[in-house]
């Protein structure tokens, strides 16, 4: 079975698709005026994770994830874009705002063991690519330019909007609360702006056929997708937030553009909570990777945690689940050790149950049912093939204080004793190494020994 996926805009598992021999995936990024939060890093995970199985079945991929750092405007106060905004509350430049928690963004994935996409196009570069397509729109009718000097694109020039979501133009009267509204002067309440004239705005602003303004925000994920992607994208994923608008409008414009169906499966993962509550920054509870570090965690604990949920089910992170995670990281790692490490062996079970729509919580239990069975199975090797699409650093050698003389001298004894079968004499040795902080284990290579 190749992998299947719950498609949002079918509602339906559906195998994801290739061109060319290549899985062309488009994954949208963040808004890099702050810190992603934990939420935020679980649903950039689920590409990895895609990506991962798909490599992992020896099937290519290319992914791209944008960097939106212009046009995502606050939800809060509808004219002001989250860049500025930050700016102005750092006394810092925008671009260097953005630069900043970009920079931040990548040190996140990498700490997740999240790996890196083919390219990640920043929206501020690619405004000639949005303004170009924004131009073709016009000429095909489905955009116009309001008096305002603004330019919408028309809902109802695209029969089919409402096709991710279920939200059809004629159930969304005004009013509806849409992400942001862009009153302005559109014609019908569900059109939406692709080039906002700048106003009095004077920061990240760049001329255009219709006057000086800025990208709105839909329309750079339908440019850069597009773009970078050849023009059809096998797999689009995103947080379930972004099914509508932003999902329902990329979807038109990108098809308005082609003339087909520019995206195979819409991929949408759960949002995170975090001890039973939503993450805002005015209830005070945003958590970051850097907490996790702080608190002396491993952040692929996290990992571990997403790994535990279904991607499609909402879940909880707690501290009692990243304390949890990171006993069973050292544990596994440290008894991959013991059982010797192996190269990684294709394990057409855990294949199985990750292609049956990224079932991890099967996975991981699988793993877990596989570490209690001691029968002939290769299990270091399972767990290393298991670990190429978790992600785990399961092999991962744990940063080793030197022993002490004593300590060496010690193991040295204990293991003659072993080979000479006296084993009430290893038995003291091994509670006098325990005693000065090592764990013993014993395994078919002799006595491999940890910190505690
Ligand atoms: P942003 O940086 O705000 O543009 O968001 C980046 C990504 O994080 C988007 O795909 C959002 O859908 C996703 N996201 C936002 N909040 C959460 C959350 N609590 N849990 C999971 N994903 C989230
Ligand atoms: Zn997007």
């Amino acid at each position: 079975m190749s992998l299947q996926l719950y498609d949002t805009a079918s509602r339906k598992l559906a195998p994801v698709t290739s061109t060319n021999g290549t899985t062309t995936m488009y994954c949208c990024g963040p808004t890099v005026y702050r810190d992603a939060h934990v939420g935020n890093l679980r649903t950039f995970l689920l590409s990895d994770l895609v990506r991962r199985a798909l490599t992992t079945a020896d099937i290519d991929v290319k992914l791209i994830q944008n960097i939106t750092d212009v046009g995502h405007m606050s939800e809060d106060i509808e004219t002001e874009d989250k860049m500025l905004a930050q700016a102005k509350a750092e006394s810092i430049d925008p671009f260097t705002v953005a630069r900043k928690y970009e920079a931040a963004f990548h040190t996140d994935l990498a700490r997740l063991n999240i790996q890196k996409a083919d390219a990640y196009p920043r929206a501020s570069e690619s405004i000639e690519l949005m303004l170009a397509m924004i131009e073709e729109l016009i000429a095909k009718k489905f955009a116009y330019l309001g008096e305002d000097g603004t330019v919408y694109f028309s809902a109802q020039s695209f029969p089919s909007y409402g096709a991710i979501s279920g939200n059809r133009l004629d159930a969304l009267k005004p009013g509806h609360r849409y992400e942001y509204s862009e009153d302005g002067a559109k014609r019908f309440h569900a059109d939406w702006a692709l080039w906002k004239s700048a106003g009095t705005r004077s920061e990240m602003i760049w001329d255009s056929p219709w006057g000086p303004g800025f990208p709105g925000w839909h329309i750079e994920c339908s440019a850069m997708s597009l773009h970078f992607l050849n023009s059809h994208i096998n797999l689009h994923v995103g947080g379930i937030d972004l099914r509508f608008p932003h999902h329902e409008n990329e979807r038109a414009q990108s098809n308005a553009i082609t003339g087909n169906e520019s995206v195979d499966l819409w991929l949408h993962g759960e949002h995170l909570l975090f001890e039973g509550r939503k993450m805002s920054k005015s209830a005070r509870n945003v958590v970051l990777l850097s907490d996790v570090i702080d608190r002396g965690f491993d952040p692929l604990a996290v990992r571990l945690c997403f790994l535990e949920n279904r991607y499609r089910s909402q879940m909880d992170l707690t501290w009692a689940s990243i304390e949890a995670a990171d006993a069973t990281l050292k544990r596994w790692r440290k008894k991959i050790k013991v059982w010797g490490k192996q190269v990684a062996q294709r394990d057409s079970e855990f294949l199985e149950i990750i292609n049956n729509d990224l079932d991890t919580p099967k996975a991981i239990q699988y793993l877990r049912n596989l570490e209690k069975n001691d029968d002939n199975v290769d299990r270091a090797a399972i767990f290393l093939f298991a670990d190429q699409v978790l992600g785990l650093d399961l092999d991962r050698e744990e940063v080793i204080k030197a022993l002490s003389l004593e300590q060496e001298e010690t193991l040295k004894l204990r293991q003659i004793a072993r080979n000479e079968k006296r084993w009430t004499e290893s038995d003291e040795l091994r509670i006098k190494l325990e005693e000065s902080g090592l764990e013993i284990m014993d395994g078919p290579g002799g006595q491999v020994w940890t910190w505690r």
